[in-house]
């Protein structure tokens, strides 16, 4: 059925009952042309990227301006709570399904961990207006195109679970956008990823069902909600988690065990976001996948220095999806799946499933941390201090989340063989790290209050004189904030930069002190230091990335591809395929080695 693509024409953009699916049919670009492809992404599906790129009719088809025999695009209808609030119908509004495509025979099982059935679900985003478009216009710009390819495809190297990006087409059609900064209205370019994925459904698919009037009107017929409800759970699990299915003929049981299992993806998921200083953005129930992938990039961002307070979201005024807040956030996203997924799953079991999450995510970040660290022959209680302690220094020197990690490995266990004393090893240690640290001007500069200094004085002053006061202010998390940085800020001013050298050589000083010591429990009762020593190494350098998507990384990228230069989304895109390689023949320029001020990721 063909949709008319103006929303004004019935049935454009509208409320849809009583369905998940909508037929759309994506609109085509004017002179679409390859920005980037990922071969590797295009392997999943058969492709071979260079084939692709020589074929004239390459954009068209990947970018959706030609539909591919056998194709039947659609739009998914879900729905979410958006910044904690239930949004109603949310849907593909830019995203447009095309169909499946089956792996190929002879790929490699890791490919297809979660894709039990080896069929890939491909989708074209920015491929216009569907029925979920709402106020907007279904494109993307190719600022975020880039951004949402670049990251995409570098967690999948990471080694982290994502959907995919095959490739992005840009084109002469434009849209118009706001840009953020400037304020200017500005036309871009209109430009298409290729995202590839064995599914998108989220956890808002299942939110359709969740209050009956979005399902079916409000006082509509029902439409079969609960039937379709079944079915949506039956699919899932048949498709995508076939163990459960077949271990649990008991209906109730197969639901709980389903509920559990991405319950522990989700944990397992965060934890490793955690570990390596991404911070999502909009982690909203509608952008969960049902797998436990990560999706929809928006604005994300990667940590340079170290704050657990790090936001990279510009319009997340109350730090709601900040980094340290992602841990608990999924579990509520996770709370508000289960409501939906009443009554096929019983709200009491529902809740216990729910209890295990705080332990299993713990163990899952502990487990990734030791190997940061390089505590990998036995596993101490107190390494959660040593860990909790290695991240507050890090936060207090302003040290660089990646680099830090990085150069743990130049730090050996005490094996009693070493030339020199301990104290000059420390001192050596220190030296590396310090090399992470931030200046004192760049300390100040990320202790700067973003609050209007006359609000801030007020509250200081509330602060202390009335405590009581203080503490009934609703937003009081983001207050505290302000004042923690205002105090750290104050003693900055007091401070010469060669005082702050020292205490931050002092800082590393003690911290690496602790974590000899705790190395040189590694050796005990082992044979083979050597092997210890260099299997240390070995899983600490493919588990701290030597590079990742820093924010200046992806805009110096953009900025070349909207000169038209497009090669440079190709080189970062080769170089992020091997984060972990200190390899010859990957050199980055220099601006890639380390951290400079955050940005905010842009919107799209
Ligand atoms: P997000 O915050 O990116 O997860 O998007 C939230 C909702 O807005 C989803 O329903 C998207 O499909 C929709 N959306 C995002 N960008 C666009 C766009 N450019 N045009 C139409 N709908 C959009
Ligand atoms: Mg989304
Ligand atoms: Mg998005």
């Amino acid at each position: 059925r063909k949709l008319p693509l103006d929303p004004s024409e019935e049935p454009g953009v509208r409320q849809v009952k009583g369905a998940c699916f909508s037929r759309v049919k994506p609109q085509p670009l004017t002179k679409p042309r390859f920005v980037a492809v990922s071969h590797e992404a295009l392997a999943l599906v058969g492709l071979r990227g260079d084939e692709v790129m020589d074929d004239p009719l390459g954009p068209e088809y990947l970018s959706g301006s030609r539909v591919m025999p056998g194709s039947e695009p659609a739009a998914h209808c879900y729905c979410g709570h958006q910044f904690g609030q239930f949004a109603g119908q949310l849907g593909d509004g830019a995203a447009c399904y095309l169909g499946e495509v089956k792996a190929p025979p002879g790929q490699e099982p890791e490919l297809l961990r979660e894709n039990p059935n080896g069929r890939w679900e491909i989708q074209v985003k920015g491929a216009g207006m569907t029925p979920y478009s709402r106020q907007a216009d279904g494109r993307k710009v190719l600022r975020s195109s880039i951004r949402e390819f670049l990251c995409s495809e570098a967690m999948f190297f990471l080694g982290v679970p994502t959907t995919r990006a095959g490739s992005i087409v840009t084109s002469d059609s434009t849209v118009v956008r706001d840009v953020y900064y400037s304020g200017n209205a500005c036309h871009e370019k209109c430009s298409v990823v290729l995202r590839i994925a064995p599914t998108f459904f989220r956890f808002g698919s299942f939110e359709i069902f969740k209050q009956a009037d979005e399902f079916t009107g409000r006082q509509g017929p029902s439409y079969g909600r609960d039937e379709i409800r079944s079915q949506m759970m039956d699919y899932i699990i048949e498709m995508f988690y076939p163990e459960i299915q077949q271990n649990y003929p008991d209906r109730v049981e197969r639901n709980v065990a389903f509920f559990r299992e991405v319950m522990l993806r989700t944990a397992r998921l965060v934890a490793q976001w955690q570990c390596i200083g991404f911070c999502h953005g909009v982690l909203n129930t509608d952008n969960m996948s049902i797998l436990g992938l990560t999706m929809d990039y928006g604005p994300y961002g990667f940590m340079d220095r170290f704050d657990p307070d790090f936001i990279c979201n510009a319009s997340d005024n109350s730090g709601r999806y900040s980094y340290q807040a992602q841990p608990a956030i999924c579990r509520w996203n996770l709370v508000k799946l289960a409501e939906a997924l009443a009554p096929e799953l019983p709200p009491d079991r529902a809740e216990s499933v729910l209890d295990e999450y705080l332990d299993l995510y713990n163990g899952f970040y502990l487990d990734n941390m030791r190997k940061k660290l390089g505590l990998l022959t036995k596993e101490e209680p107190e390494d959660e201090m040593l860990i909790t302690e290695l991240l507050q220094t890090m936060h207090n020197t302003g040290a660089d989340f990646t680099n830090t990690f990085r150069s743990l490995s130049h730090i050996s266990c005490p094996s009693g063989g070493e030339s020199e004393g301990e104290t000059d090893l420390v001192k050596k240690a220190t030296e590396l790290l310090l090399e992470q640290c931030a200046s004192l001007e760049e300390l100040k500069a990320a202790n700067k209050p973003t609050m209007d200094p006359r609000e801030l004085a007020m509250l200081l002053s509330m602060a202390q004189s009335n405590p009581a006061l203080f503490q009934m202010i609703s937003d009081r998390r983001t207050l505290s904030k302000q004042l923690d940085k205002l105090s750290r800020l104050k003693d900055l001013m007091e401070t010469s930069q060669e005082e702050l050298k020292n205490k931050q050589s002092e800082e590393w000083t003690q911290w690496i002190t602790c974590y000899r010591k705790r190395l040189a429990r590694e050796l005990e009762g082992q044979s083979d230091v050597q092997a210890v020593q260099e299997q240390r190494v070995r899983v600490m350098d493919s588990t701290n990335p030597r590079v990742i998507l820093r924010n200046y990384i992806a805009q110096n990228a953009i900025e070349a591809a909207e000169n038209g230069d497009f090669s440079e989304v190709q080189r970062v895109l080769k170089v992020l395929e091997k984060p972990f390689s200190s390899q010859q023949g990957l050199e980055l320029p220099a601006w890639m080695g380390r951290g400079g001020v955050s940005e905010q990721g842009e919107r799209d």
